[in-house]
């Protein structure tokens, strides 16, 4: 494992470079991978140290397996991948399994693999491109060039406790890959916007004879039912995820369009609903391994614009978690490869023609998900309330075609070109909205 660099020893060479990555998650590991790959000097600066914790679902979809795929990673099940053939969905007295699409552009499973390890394989990829992993170095603020405005860098705390040292890094370019926290984008007073939805997310493992699954598990009604005499629906959405290793990963999400978000204690949800769950599936606080973990996830480009000059926003710190199915793995590592595209491109020029690649970023962003997002929020909007949820499961349940179509269409998992019908109608509606800006 790479040590962190002593604040000593950290000469002025150590602290610059082509591009400074912030965060080393999906989205900065994958960028820090392909940039440095093509030959470019990649500073990629976490606040953690490696392996670490991570509050996820664990899940992947087919669309987070191919940017694995892509990256060049083995994703076979000799290699720790617990693969999945699709998506059970539970709702209104029926269970339904969705076998994932056979496309052209996806593969046809998905997966579970707990975080701290994905995290840990992804961070290792990019130093084995060639990456320098700078760990305990938290990211305080941008700084911009006083006369252009330009972001030029980054200060930042590395060590801890009375070793805590103050260090600036210097690069043209700062890919700010710092999560839902965005501490480089509010720094620079790009705060997140309020009229895209939000969500938020709970999770705890439990040791469960559930930890084997070929299909991960998604519940769109979750009852309240200790009290047998009143069961209450509550507003979200939850999941339970095999994890193949004795344990399940069992959590939900509420969006920000529900009436109850913000005023909802989510620790005692997620309990209420499984405390209703069958007894013998073993979610029950004797079972609990650690305690439950939570966080906030930014859906629909919450957090625009993608790019000033210096500066290009990727995965949760743009807001690029899908706004239908809280899925933001796939999309952080997409937005990375299409910055690291865009930054590899750019430095390549100089002057106006080196800018003019990186504004490129948001167009290629708004072109890639921008339409669907709009898409999404709307959706999102529409099953904020209950009533809507409910008749939705009810009467869209039964009918396996309908929901196969959903599936697509909430997974964003379909060929833009020579698909079959359901294909070509989301495609035709991605292509008749207009994108968000
Ligand atoms: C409960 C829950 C369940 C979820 N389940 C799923 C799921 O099953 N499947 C799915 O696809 N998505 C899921 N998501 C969403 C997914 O976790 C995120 O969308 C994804 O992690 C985004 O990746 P990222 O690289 O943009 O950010 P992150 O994964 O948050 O990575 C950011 C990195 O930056 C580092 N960092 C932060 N601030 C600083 C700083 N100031 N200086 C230096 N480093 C910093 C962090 O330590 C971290 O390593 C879930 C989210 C939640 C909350």
């Amino acid at each position: 494992m790479a040590e962190p660099t002593a604040p000593s020893a950290a000469g002025d060479t150590d602290r610059t470079a082509d591009v400074i990555v912030v965060g080393a998650g999906p989205a900065g590991s994958t960028a820090a991978a392909y940039l440095a790959r093509a030959g470019l000097d990649v500073l990629l600066l976490e606040k953690s140290t490696f392996p670490r914790p991570k509050v996820c679902g664990d899940g992947f979809t087919p669309r987070g397996m191919k940017q694995i795929i892509d990256l060049g990673i083995d994703c076979s099940e000799a290699n720790g991948w617990l693969h999945n053939r699709g998506l059970r969905v539970l709702g209104g007295g029926v269970s339904l399994e969705l076998d994932w699409p056979d496309l052209a552009s996806f593969p046809n499973f998905g997966a579970v693999r707990p975080r701290q390890d994905f995290d840990e394989l992804l961070v290792r990829n990019a130093e084995k491109a060639g990456a320098r992993l700078h760990e305990q170095t938290s990211v305080t603020e941008a700084i911009t060039d006083e006369r252009t405005g330009r972001v030029t860098g980054v200060r930042a705390t590395i060590g801890k406790g009375k070793d805590k040292q103050a260090l600036t890094f210097r690069a043209p370019l700062t890919l700010a890959c710092d999560g839902v926290s965005a501490r480089v984008a509010l720094s620079l007073g790009m705060a997140k916007r309020d009229d895209r939805p939000m969500g938020v997310a709970v999770r705890r493992y439990y040791t469960s004879p559930r930890h084997n699954d070929d299909y991960l598990e998604s519940h769109l009604e979750l009852w309240d039912r200790s009290d047998p005499r009143s069961p209450k629906l509550l507003p979200g959405y939850g999941w339970i995820f095999g994890m193949g290793d004795g344990t399940s990963n069992v959590g939900l999400g509420i969006l920000s369009t529900s009436r109850a978000f913000g005023s909802t204690d989510y620790r005692a949800l997620l309990k209420s609903w499984l405390d209703g769950t069958p007894e013998e599936w073993g979610y029950r606080d004797e079972n609990a391994v650690g305690t439950v973990g939570g966080a906030a996830l930014p859906m629909g480009f919450n957090r625009t614009p993608h790019y000033r000059p210096g500066l290009l926003l990727v995965g949760d710190a743009g807001g690029m978690v899908n706004p239908f199915n809280g899925e933001g793995i796939a999309y952080a590592m997409e937005s990375a490869s299409i910055a690291a595209g865009c930054a590899i491109q750019s430095l390549a020029r100089s002057g106006s023609a080196a800018e003019h690649a990186l504004s490129g970023y948001p167009t290629a962003m708004r072109q890639a998900l921008g339409s669907y997002y709009r898409i999404g929020n709307l959706f999102s909007r529409a099953i904020g309330n209950p009533t809507v949820m409910r008749l939705a499961t009810r009467h869209g349940l039964p009918r396996k075609t309908l929901m196969a179509f959903l599936l697509k269409l909430l997974a964003n998992l379909y060929d833009p070109k020579g698909g079959d019908s359901s294909d070509r109608v989301i495609h035709a509606m991605t292509r008749l909205t207009p994108s968000l800006e």
